[in-house]
């Protein structure tokens, strides 16, 4: 079981020492999951932050209450983002720009942010409209698509102009304790957490989340990627670098105890979704939009049909690259997804139940 040490959240805009100079801030997202939790580090001579929340509504504004509330006579000494994302990275540059302070980012998502923040309506390309004809979406359905794609750009404030390389297995002093940098891939490119033993706790950004699961996406970019089979390593390369006690502090939800739990229950929880979808595809040849309902339950919105089928995607092609479902492209260039055999799937999971030291996780 899961143990959440904090009965209330803290409001946007204000904080909660979680740890020994430690604070937890949350502000708000304009959609279905309307929070992101920042995290403040005390230095002896500043304050780092630990993600920015995104640059809409109201995030600017609750950044100047905490400034002049919560900091004292310290100032802001710099801003790290685990990864990309604009709940992440949306106010970066202009934290970095209002306190001239560093940038600390891993390589891959400084220049991934970079390039995301860049584009516009002229990305829509052919290679965008054959994913989704593969992907099984019907001609006005591309068609829609293709009127509503604007790109990210316009949306989304400029990163910083320079920034400090976060690499895995390398340290941060903050206030004399060191953190750790544990990158973890899969859900972005190289997503960085930070551990630090003296404290026992884990900045875990999205890579660990108590109650939802990170999205694992395709990215029209890379239509043959295989971001679930770093995902997988990422959770192992976690599970046996962590200790279970260590108290998680991740970016949506609320701080937890049950690290090891809770990457196996994500093990778990994915492997479920690969034998479900090779057992969909053992009757008749799917594709990928057909396939949504085996994995979502949930009514799919305009906002989370793209997310859903990129995490489709993600577990098609791990079970493709595995050579576990053959693909066939139909008449109007639909890749439908046959199962090879499913008794290895099944085995494996029969296998892993009834082992007794691993129960599966009920979270
Ligand atoms: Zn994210």
């Amino acid at each position: 079981m899961l143990s959440y040490p904090f009965l209330s959240a803290p409001d946007f805009g204000d904080v909660l020492e979680v740890a020994p100079g430690i604070l937890w801030l949350r502000m708000p997202l304009p959609m279905a999951l309307d929070h992101i939790n920042l995290y403040l580090l005390e230095d002896s001579d500043g304050w780092w932050i630990v993600d920015t929340g995104i640059a809409l509504g109201e995030t600017q504004q609750l950044w100047e209450q905490v400034f002049d509330r919560v900091l004292g006579s310290k100032p802001i000494k710099a801003v790290v983002s685990t990864h990309f994302h604009p709940d992440h990275t949306g106010m970066a540059g202009w934290l970095c720009e209002r306190w001239r302070v560093p940038f600390y980012m891993s390589q891959a998502e400084y220049y991934v942010g970079l390039a995301f923040g860049r584009t516009t309506k002229e990305h829509y390309s052919w290679s965008t409209e054959r994913n989704l004809v593969r992907s099984g979406l019907t001609a006005d359905q591309v068609a829609r698509a293709r009127d509503k794609f604007g790109g990210f750009g316009p949306i989304i404030t400029p990163m910083p102009t320079a920034f400090q390389r976060l690499e895995d297995g390398e340290f941060l002093t903050i206030n004399g304790h060191r953190w750790q940098v544990i990158v973890g891939r899969g859900h972005s490119p190289e997503h960085a957490c930070l551990y630090c033993g003296g404290l026992n706790v884990l900045l875990s950004g999205d890579q660990v989340i108590p109650r939802i699961t990170s999205n694992i996406s395709v990215p029209g970019s890379e239509p043959a990627g295989n971001p679930l089979k770093e995902w997988f390593r990422s959770l192992v390369h976690f599970l046996e670098s962590l200790p279970p006690e260590t108290l998680v502090l991740p970016a949506h939800n609320t701080p937890f105890y049950g690290l090891h739990e809770r990457l196996r229950f994500l093990i778990e929880h994915h492997e479920d979704q690969l034998l479900a979808l090779e057992e969909a595809c053992l009757e008749r040849a799917r594709s990928a939009m057909e396939l949504l309902p085996v994995l979502f339950k949930r009514e799919l919105d305009e906002h989370t049909i793209g997310l859903a089928l990129g995490e489709c995607i993600a577990h098609l092609n791990y079970l493709y690259f595995r050579g576990q479902l053959a693909r066939d492209e139909d008449e109007q260039g639909c890749y439908r997804y046959r199962s090879i055999d499913a008794t290895l799937s099944r085995r494996l999971r029969q296998q892993r139940h009834d082992t007794p030291d691993q129960p599966p996780m009920q979270v």
